[in-house]
């Protein structure tokens, strides 16, 4: 057995154990040649990363490998260049690049056309004008074998004739199609004579109007396959069932390559839809606000609301590939974004909710500069100086007028740490007229600078963020929460639309940040203290006015103990 040492995968998946078997024994020239197929008619989800991590990550660990992009572009009634442009991008922002393997499904119709004609001389394929409730009828159940159609004895002389016809624009929409010839009795529903071509009157964003029939998806997407010289054809486990059709027109046609096909688990994720028509729906009916929404799983939705793409591909290493389908808890997608930004993230402070500190021992009119570092563990992240003064924002949370005892943080007569302050202590309340608290009256004690303990040894246990009144930026932030409140959104007969959740996005209007937060960059995480991982809105946000998304919460000890 020849041994080939292109093999840098550390991965032992079923996949990779296949491949490396097969490189082991020269097959396919030892290649590997993979493709990611979206269908351009929605914007890509985090179930599409699994495929494009796959596809494009195999080749990258096999050194004699190429992955192509391949358009699956064969019903230009849902299909756009919009969407085209954007799976573009979500691949290459995800890392991969296709190199110059882009391809449509459309590049190659002629040659399908052609093999369609081959079938049809070689009288395995037929022109056939049931309607579809007859079609439907004719085809049969999983119970009960299929009729043949009355269509299925036709010549081959007039199946040609009638087939160019339809290319040629005579017959209208839905009137007849080309159907393989193979057995309506077969067990496999797929085997029982599918559809090849239909008539689609339409102009494509790639062929114009060159065409007045399209091929169908599986008779389109094995040939492409082949065509291409794929030598993994990596596709999700309901393909299974299609795979001896695809085998049947590889083989009937005697192609020259005849790829393998390897099917996995597709991902599902809680508290998620995935299909891009439950997609398009909560688009359509503005339950969301566009594709890119912060709560959609979609990739530009999670870029926007702050998702690397290193926590992504982190995220679809995590879950692995198996055989049987399983759904994968979202937490474990929340885990892989707080492991990257752990280390990548500045720490700064912002006030989500103010509440007015007057410390009455502060000079008026003077303001401090404290050294805070942007990161406790990592010096080689910098440091800035933030202003202190008599007045500051603290976080209503932070507050409590009659705390329980095991409440850290600030109440009537109670001490804290400010961070990388002074020790601070309540003093007194101001109430407005409905009784609610408007600002502490505080002291501070000067002998803590840095948050040190003072010379009598006292301590306290809670630290909280604070910004300085005077000196904060106000911005917008928005918090989500996830889109549905059902682990399993319409699960059952359920309309998946009843599990929405109505509280997902809720939006602060007077945040106020640190001033250092002025140069805010977009594509950059931040680490909000004590509250989360945010980062710039990429859409709305402007220097004007800055707007902040919550990528994700940290672990919230105070909120497991009010449990
Ligand atoms: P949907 O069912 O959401 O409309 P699709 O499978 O029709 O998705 P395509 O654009 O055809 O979407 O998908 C392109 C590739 O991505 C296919 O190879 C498909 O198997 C893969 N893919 C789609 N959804 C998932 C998923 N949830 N998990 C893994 N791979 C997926
Ligand atoms: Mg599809």
């Amino acid at each position: 057995m020849k041994t080939t040492n292109n093999n840098l995968t550390s991965k032992t998946d079923f996949i990779r154990q296949k491949i490396t078997a097969d490189l082991a024994t020269n097959k396919n020239q030892a290649q590997v040649i993979t493709r990611f197929p979206p269908e351009p008619n929605g914007y890509l989800h985090i179930g599409h990363a699994k495929s494009i991590c796959l596809n494009f990550g195999i080749v990258s660990e096999y050194q004699s490998g190429k992955c192509y992009l391949r358009f699956d572009d064969t019903n230009p009634s849902k299909e756009n260049i919009e969407y085209i442009e954007a799976i573009k991008n979500d691949v290459h922002w995800l890392g991969y690049d296709w190199k110059d393997n882009l391809r449509h499904t459309s590049d190659y119709f002629q040659q399908l056309y052609d093999y369609a004609i081959a079938l049809i001389k070689m009288d395995k394929a037929y022109i056939c004008s049931l309607t579809t409730e007859e079609m439907k009828e004719y085809r049969g159940t999983l119970q009960k074998p299929g009729k043949n159609s009355p269509d299925r004895n036709r010549s081959i002389a007039e199946n040609i004739n009638l087939f160019e016809r339809m290319q040629a624009g005579e017959f209208e929409d839905g009137k007849l199609v080309l159907r393989a010839k193979i057995d309506m009795g077969s067990p496999n529903i797929n085997m029982r004579d599918p559809i090849i071509y239909r008539i689609k009157k339409l102009s494509h964003p790639m062929t114009g109007d060159n065409w007045s029939i399209y091929p169908m998806y599986d008779f389109a997407h094995c040939l492409s396959d082949s065509i291409e010289d794929i030598t993994h054809s990596l596709c999700t486990l309901e393909f299974e069932d299609h795979r001896p059709l695809y085998d049947w027109f590889l083989d009937t046609l005697n192609t020259p390559k005849h790829p393998q096909q390897i099917e996995f688990a597709r991902l599902s994720l809680n508290f998620t839809v995935m299909s891009k028509r439950k997609l398009h729906e909560l688009v359509e009916n503005n339950h969301v606000n566009g594709w890119n929404d912060p709560r959609m799983p979609t990739l530009i939705g999670m870029r926007r609301r702050g998702y690397t793409p290193a926590s992504i591909r982190d995220f679809c290493d995590r879950i692995g590939l198996t055989k049987n389908d399983t759904q994968i808890e979202v937490g474990v997608l929340e885990n892989c974004i707080r492991g990257d930004l752990e280390t990548k993230a500045l720490r700064v402070l912002v006030v989500l909710k103010p509440l007015r500190v007057v410390i009455e021992n502060y000079p008026e009119a003077q303001v401090e500069y404290l050294d805070a570092p942007y990161h406790p563990k990592d010096a080689s992240m910098g440091s800035r100086q933030l202003p202190f003064s008599r007045v500051l924002y603290i976080e209503q949370d932070d507050f409590m007028e009659n705390p329980p005892k095991k409440f850290f943080r600030l109440g009537p007569g109670r001490e804290v740490r400010l961070r990388y302050a002074y020790f601070l202590t309540c003093q007194s309340v101001v109430k407005d007229e409905t009784g609610q608290v408007v600002e502490l009256r505080c002291t501070y004690d000067p002998q803590t600078k840095g948050g040190i303990t003072p010379p009598d040894g006292r301590k306290v246990k809670g630290t909280i963020h604070w910004v300085a009144a005077n000196h904060a930026i106000t911005a917008e932030i928005r918090l989500y929460d996830r889109l549905f409140n059902n682990p399993n959104p319409g699960a059952g007969n359920l309309d998946f639309k009843e599990a929405l959740n109505p509280n997902s996005i809720k939006v602060l209007n007077n945040c106020q940040l640190e001033p250092s937060l002025k140069t805010a960059e977009l594509e950059k995480s931040y680490q909000f203290e004590r509250t989360g991982y945010f980062c710039l809105d990429n859409i709305d946000s402007s220097p004007e006015k800055l707007v902040f998304n919550r990528t994700v919460t940290l672990r919230d000890s105070w909120a497991k103990k009010s449990k």
